[in-house]
Order: structure tokens, then sequence, then C-alpha cells
């Protein structure tokens, strides 16, 4: 049972070239932290022709040698501490358009797809003999050089990969109104195969190389966004695979929660939602007993507040962790390219979640818990009872509405963001990744009114606010102690991340028709408020660089500095 656990150095960026760097972000310190947390893996983004380019990309690869080397360097030192390497990857991976690959490689072209403002992609088709070929050769080549744990394989939207890879192919079961979605595929080759076959036997492809050089070696195939393509738990996917293919769930998408009075699906990972969603039961009871199954989790943070180290919602990681015992679960991927700090209360509460020292009680394991981690002079029902209002506060915050408040609501750098006087026509700004602050948070709510966000993120802030108070005083005898003062300070700048960003849209919809600079007395409240708020995060986030820290985008979102500005703005809004 979760005998495959899968976290990740937070220091290896994602977006740049991560293994080529790899040994020197992965330090013998990085590795032992995620070992000693009590994972036994760690997980790298790769594209196979980048590490083996075999005949095919032979002429237009760089430093693939190297980056090979390097990979098989970092296998041999993290099993040192006990750690399997795990690659990530959508293959056959697309290239862009413009590649000059294309002028010789167009008997094996697929689909053009064009996302949002990106340069366009053309896919690989995987029914050419040629595309097959590199699929299976270049897995075992890869396997035989770097002694690897397995592979995760995403073979759904995201990066545009296979001739099926941005299909629309069931839009009942898809509601994203993205246009770069075709409806049908484009492929002569594929179009009659259909996606369940051709999905199914690129991971196929895939296994038939690794196995052939490493027999023990895993692949979790991901059902990320299969919804493309066919209804949850999408068996006539699932039944095509080996039997020894992994089955990786999004262990709370698909999920219904009641918000505003009405139910809103969450389609994100989620900690404020305890799940299972039901379409990850439905996954559970579809592979019982015939193929093993990992869950696709974050354990620390989400996207609902990812610049915190981690957020205090252990009760969600024990009912979470309780189901995936009850199914006997394989395994799970604890991050994504974020999430990813050792040192939290979180993660010591999943290395015990996942091991001997569980217990079915829920309350007598938080009891549990709160000595193990804080120690037996605590207030260990006071510090239960916290965690409990934590949980509570969390059925106010905006889940659903087509992710839009999680992917474009401010949040992440709330505590930065000013309180503007006047508003250009900038919509927010990826809440991921670095970006100028936006003026109109109107592309944040879809499916929700700025009044009903408003109103939700109010109770929320209010009720996270008295957990706090209540945490504190619980955990007021150790306060000298290290890890008190860490998980108190994330729990007071979560809280106060969450009510910069009440603050932001109570004040937009007061002033997005004014202009004027002298502020009448609702207004000013929101600015006392705000200004109080700020100061208290303030010297918390001065004593931590993790506080703001945001790893996918590997910036600071939030800073000392920037928070200072804002004190110093909100004093001159207030002198107007
Ligand atoms: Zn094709």
């Amino acid at each position: 049972m979760l005998e495959d656990r899968v976290f990740r150095c937070g220091q290896s960026d994602y977006y740049k070239d991560e293994i080529l760097v790899s040994n020197q972000t992965h330090t013998a310190g990085r590795l032992r932290a995620i070992s000693e947390s009590g994972f036994n893996g760690i997980w790298l983004h790769a594209k196979l022709r980048e590490l083996v380019p075999g005949r095919l990309f032979g002429t237009y690869v760089t430093k693939s040698s190297d980056r090979l080397q390097e990979l098989a360097n970092l296998c041999r030192r993290a099993k040192r501490y006990g750690l399997g390497v795990w690659l990530y990857l959508t293959e056959p991976l697309g290239l862009p358009a413009s590649h000059r690959f294309w002028k010789n490689h167009r008997e094996i072209s697929g689909p053009r797809v064009k996302i949002d403002t990106e340069e366009p992609v053309i896919c690989l088709c995987p029914s050419t003999d040629m595309v097959q070929e590199y699929l299976t050769k270049g897995f075992a080549e890869l396997f035989q050089k770097a002694s690897l744990a397995g592979v995760i394989l995403i073979t759904a939207s995201e990066h545009p990969s296979h001739c099926f890879s941005h299909v629309v192919a069931n839009p009942s079961g898809w509601s994203d109104p993205d246009t770069s979605w075709a409806t049908e595929c484009s492929c002569p080759r594929c179009v009659s195969r259909g996606p369940a076959e051709v999905v199914a036997s690129v991971i196929s492809l895939i296994q038939k190389g690794i196995k052939s050089s490493s027999p023990k070696a895993k692949v979790v195939a991901w059902d990320w966004s299969w919804n493309l393509y066919t209804k949850p738990p999408y068996r006539n996917i699932v039944n095509k695979l080996s039997e020894e293919t992994i089955l990786m769930g999004d262990f709370e998408r698909g999920g219904i929660v009641s918000r505003g009075g009405r139910g809103r699906t969450v389609e994100e990972y989620s900690l404020m939602y305890p799940g299972p969603s039901s379409r990850f039961k439905d996954k559970a009871e579809l592979v019982q007993n015939k193929r093993p199954l990992w869950a696709k989790l974050q354990i620390n943070t989400t996207h609902e507040l990812a610049t915190v180290p981690n957020m205090p919602l252990v009760v969600s990681l024990y009912r979470k962790f309780k189901y995936l015992r009850k199914v006997k679960a394989a395994g799970y991927m604890a991050t994504w390219n974020f999430a990813c700090s050792t040192d939290t209360l979180n993660v010591f509460a999943v290395n015990r979640l996942s091991g001997s020292d569980f217990n079915n009680n829920e309350r007598s394991w938080l009891l549990y818990l709160a000595r193990a981690y804080f120690g037996d002079g605590i207030d260990a029902e006071g510090v239960v009872n916290a965690w409990y209002a934590f949980q509570r506060s969390c059925r106010y915050y905006p889940l659903g509405g087509e992710n839009c408040f999680l992917y474009y609501g401010p949040t992440n750098y709330a505590l930065s963001h000013p309180l503007k006087l006047n508003f250009g026509k900038q919509p927010f700004g990826p809440s991921w990744m670095k970006h100028e602050y936006g003026d109109r948070p109107e592309n944040s709510v879809r499916d929700y009114t700025l009044s009903e966000i408003t109103l939700l993120l109010g109770k929320f802030t209010n009720s996270w606010s008295k957990a706090v108070v209540q945490y504190e005083k619980a955990l007021s005898s150790s306060r000298g102690n290290l890890r008190t003062k860490k998980e108190l300070a994330t729990a007071i700048v979560a809280g106060c991340s969450f009510r910069s960003t009440y603050n932001i849209y109570r004040w937009y919809l007061l002033r997005k028709r004014r202009n004027t600079s002298v502020l009448n007395t609702e207004e000013q409240d929101i600015v006392n408020d705000e200004l109080s708020n700020v100061r208290i995060a303030l010297p918390l986030v001065e004593t931590d660089e993790q506080f703001g820290f945001h790893e996918e985008a590997q910036w600071r979102m939030y800073t000392p500095t920037r928070m200072k500005q804002k004190i110093r703005y909100l004093k001159q809004l207030l002198e107007n």
C-alpha cells in the first residue's frame, strides 16, 4: 500500500532545462530532506528527444548526451537516499510549426495547434511507423542508460503531442470554451482509430520500450483531461492498457461543492475540498484488484494559495489518505511544479498517514499528530479544534467557476497588490506566473458575480482569522519551538493573503466607476483594514523567504520591499 511516494525538488525550474542542471539543483541536502520526509521518489519534466534524439531528431537536438549523463548521475545520487527518479512526459511531443524539422518530415506531421498567443505547434502523428519506432526505441535506450524508476505520462491537453491531444472528441464532458481546441481530428491516419485507441497505443509503445530495458520500471498513465475524449472513469481507454500500467487519477477533480447556493465543480487540486470526487471513486472501483492505482495530490499547497509553504488543512489530508488506504492505492504524486517544501506540518502528516502510524479514528489521529509534531506540552485538543476551524472556513472559498478564481485571482500576490485609485483595462494576470499587476478582476469570476465572490471571501477570511486565534492560543505554551513559530506564521500569512484578496475585490466593487482621490468612509475603512493586514504579515514575511515564493514561476510574488511600498501607498491614500 502506498508503495510509491513521489515528491519534487522545489528549486528545480520546470520551464528551464531542468535535467541539464539537475545535479546542481538537487543538492545532497535537498535529496536527503526529501528522503527523510518519507518520500521514495522525485519527478522531473523531460522531453524524450532532448535525452535520446534517435535517428529522427539526431540533427536537430543539442546537448542530448550531456543531459542523459546528468540524468544517469542524478539517478545514481538519488538512489543513495532511497529515491527513485521519475520523468513526467507528454509524448510524442510536437514541434513549433516554424521548426526546420518540418521541412524534411512532413510525412509524420499531425494537426496544427495554436494555443492563445503561443507559436503554433504541429503534432507528431503516432499512427506512423517512424513515430512508433521513435517512441519504443527511444524509451528503450533511455532506460538502458539511466536507471529511472519510471515515467508519468499525460496524454491529453497540455503540450500538443499526438494527433488527438487538443481535440474535444466528447464535447459534453468538456466545458472549457477556449477556441484553441479542435472539435475533430484532422489527421487522416488517426481519425479512424479514435482517441481511446490512439492514447492507449502511445502508452503501450512507451511501455514496450521501457520494459525491454528495465522490466521493473513502472509506467503511470495519468488520466489528466481524458474527459476530452470520453466519460470518466474512462473505461474504454483504461481497459486497453496492459495490467501492469498504473492508473493515476486526480483525487479532487470532478467533485461537487456548494457555493453561493449552487453546486460547483472542482476542476483542480484542492486542499479546501477533501474529496475524493465521485470521478476518482469510480476509477478506484474500475481498477480494484486489477491494476495499481495512484492519486495525484498536492499536499502542501494548491492554486488556492501557493505562496506559503503549506496550508494547515491536515483534516483534509487525513480524509484523503483514509480513502487511499481503504482502496489500497499503490502510490501518489504529491506535488505539481510547486508546493515542494519538505519542512512542513503537511509533509510530516503525510509521512505518518502513509505508514503504520495510522488510526481509523479521525480525531484521535489528529490529537496524535498535534502532539507528535508540536510536542506534548501543547494544548492538543485546542490545536485539533483550530484545524477543524480552518477546514470549516474552506466551505466559503470560491471553488469551481471553471477555475477562473484559482487561475486569475490575486491571492498569491495580494499582499503586494495595490488598491488602485483608477483602473485601466488590463485584466488580472495568471496567478502562477510572473506578470504585471492587472486592473480588472472580471476574468477571475466567471460563473460567479463579483458580489458573490466578495461575499464568500468576506466570510472565508473572517472564519480563517478566528481559527488563527484558536491556533495561537492552543500553541501558546510552545511559542519558542521552531515548528510552532513556522506553522503559526504560515497560518497568519495565509490569512493575511486571503484578507488582502477580499479587500481587493470589495475595493474594486466600490471604486470601479469612481476616479476621485477623496475617499468616502467605507473606502477609508477598507484602506485602514488593508494597512493593518499588511502590517501584520510584514514581520513574518521578513523572517522567511519562502513566503511569497512561487516555485512554478521561480519568483517571489510578494516581498518585504513591495509590502513596505504598499504600506506607504495606502497611507498616502488616506492623506488625500
Ligand atoms: Zn495522426
